[in-house]
């Protein structure tokens, strides 16, 4: 885990986007300050919402894969990733990559509300005394 926390990753499927949007909007105060990145359609949807988001291309096609790579490179911090149990995915390798990228690397990766509401806690707690 880096000490310092500069840019998180925000995805959700399309099942979880308005529980994504909502949770964020609960927690604009911890974002201050904080880059957001997010594959193109969650993007979207936090910029309706207020957030500033580099936005990279949607999912399926290959926006998890550009933040899988950023993850790689040490350019993202923790993940959020809401992800929908219940729906298929054709970009399901590229959802497994990333994934498996952040335990490699050792990157917070929240994959459900509730953990995203403890990760959000810890990055309170962490990074922003
Ligand atoms: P999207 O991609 O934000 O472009 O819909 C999310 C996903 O990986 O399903």
């Amino acid at each position: 885990m880096n000490n310092e926390l500069k840019r998180v990753a925000m995805i959700a499927h399309d099942g979880k986007k308005a529980e994504m949007v909502g949770f964020f909007k609960d927690y604009m105060d911890i974002l201050s300050g904080i880059k957001i990145v997010a594959t193109g359609t969650t993007g979207s949807h936090l910029v309706k919402a207020g957030l500033e988001v580099d936005c990279k291309l949607s999912g399926p096609k290959g926006g998890d894969a550009q933040i899988a790579a950023m993850v790689a490179e040490g350019d993202v911090d923790a993940v959020f990733f809401f992800r929908d149990p219940l729906g298929k995915h054709p970009h399901e390798p590229d959802v497994q990559m990333l994934m498996r990228v952040c335990d490699m690397y050792d990157v917070p990766l929240a994959t459900n509300p509730a953990s995203g509401k403890l990760l959000m806690a810890g990055i309170r707690d962490v990074f922003k005394k």
